[in-house]
């Protein structure tokens, strides 16, 4: 739904100055197209609020979709998301548990993945205490060197995990350092690696591939797979064209337009001078809503489909657009440029300004109204 004005918004009883609008139909269809193309169940990546989209309505729109398996980075994050699921919904904790919380995932119903003996050792002591077997996930590092047991601890782990009644061990996992490349060599050198850590498990079920990993084929989609980014639109592989649908779009307004003349400083530091006569426009969102500071004269938002360049530095809740190839006065004050679209995915923003679409969306400010639309239907706005 494309706006070239913002209409007046009930959340905030005035004109939105931005507007992030999440298509929940599409994100169901990209989880319909990655289960499918696993063949095995997908655990959805929800860390950092669902990659910045909203982890209550993206888990309760995954729901719907039949995926039963969720994954966050931290307790707390766990903690809050499992107030808006069932009890056959699994949260697993990525980032483990630090000391002293395991009480706290516990009876908050939470699947630590076990990083360290020490972390097993709790878990397990945990467990003795309470006179249950308690569910973990066990990571093995296969070459990321960031989270899990290194090799040398791997004969210990399962010597304490076979002990009998410490804990249950839903999945042993590792997590892959380069799976959004298709033709890199540390994939299948983790993938060997992955192989020997198994038979240290034997009969353990695998998690291993993430959203990059679900394309590299069937020797690393194991028994359930983790998505993320993929869910959410970004491209799963970053040397070959993207299967998903977008979910995200991202409007912003106009707040004032101008004319400069040849010789016109342009932004903070000046650092842009103009040519010629430009006609400019300022927009109302800048690196504080998460549009990097990198796309300081590089980047474009798009109007009508015409590309409308970045024009000197972004300041933080602003920037300054050319807008000299469009007619006069096709766009003022409350008119709507598209910076996420049909005119410019995630990814594309990421490459101007230099960074990947995880760091866009994660990033994309608390200041948009974000719109939810694609369940019956509706849509519902809220502030955040
Ligand atoms: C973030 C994360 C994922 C999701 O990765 P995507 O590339 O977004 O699919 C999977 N597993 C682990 C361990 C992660 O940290």
């Amino acid at each position: 739904m494309v706006e070239r004005h913002f209409e007046h918004d009930e959340t905030i009883g005035a004109m939105p100055a931005g507007v992030l609008s999440i298509d929940l139909a599409a994100l169901r269809a990209n989880y319909a197209q990655l289960r499918q193309r696993a063949g095995r169940p997908v655990a959805a990546v929800l860390k950092a609020n669902a990659y910045g989209l909203g982890a209550t309505r993206v888990s309760e729109a995954l729901v719907r979709e039949g995926c039963r398996d969720f994954c966050v980075a931290h307790l707390e994050e766990g903690l809050r998301l499992r107030e808006g699921l069932s009890a056959d919904n699994r949260i697993f904790v990525l980032n483990g548990i630090l000391p002293g919380g395991e009480r706290a995932a516990f009876e908050g119903d939470l699947v630590p993945v076990i990083n360290a003996i020490d972390q097993l050792e709790r878990w397990s002591n945990l467990s003795a205490s309470l006179g249950r077997r308690l569910p973990a996930v066990i990571q093995l590092d296969t070459g990321m060197s960031r989270l899990g047991l290194a090799p040398d601890d791997w004969a210990q782990a399962a010597e304490m995990v076979g002990a009998g009644d410490a804990i249950t061990l839903l999945y042993i996992m590792s997590h892959l350092a380069s799976a959004d490349l298709q033709g890199d060599a540390q994939n299948g050198a983790q993938q060997a690696e992955m192989a020997r850590a198994q038979r240290f498990f034997p009969g353990a079920a695998l998690c291993f591939a993430n959203s990059g990993g679900i394309f590299l084929g069937e020797a690393f989609a194991g028994d359930m797979v983790r998505s993320g980014i993929a869910l959410y639109g970004g491209a799963p592989m970053s040397d070959r064209p993207n299967p998903m649908r977008a979910v995200v779009r991202l409007d912003v307004a106009v707040i004032q337009t101008r004319r400069v003349a040849a010789g016109t400083r342009i932004g903070y530091g000046g650092a842009h001078v103009a040519r010629g006569e430009m006609r400019l426009a300022t927009i109302a969102a800048g690196y504080a809503d998460g549009l990097p500071r990198s796309l300081s004269d590089r980047g474009a938002v798009y109007f009508d489909g015409q590309r409308l360049p970045i024009v000197g530095r972004v300041s933080m809740d602003s920037m300054v657009i050319d807008i000299s190839s469009l007619p006069l006065n096709a766009l003022g004050p409350g008119s709507v440029v598209e910076i996420i679209g049909p005119h410019q995915t995630i990814d594309d923003l990421a490459g101007d300004a230099d960074t990947i679409s995880y760091e866009i969306l994660t990033g994309l400010g608390a200041r948009f109204v974000r719109r939810y639309s694609g369940e019956d239907g509706v849509t519902v706005s809220e502030a955040s």
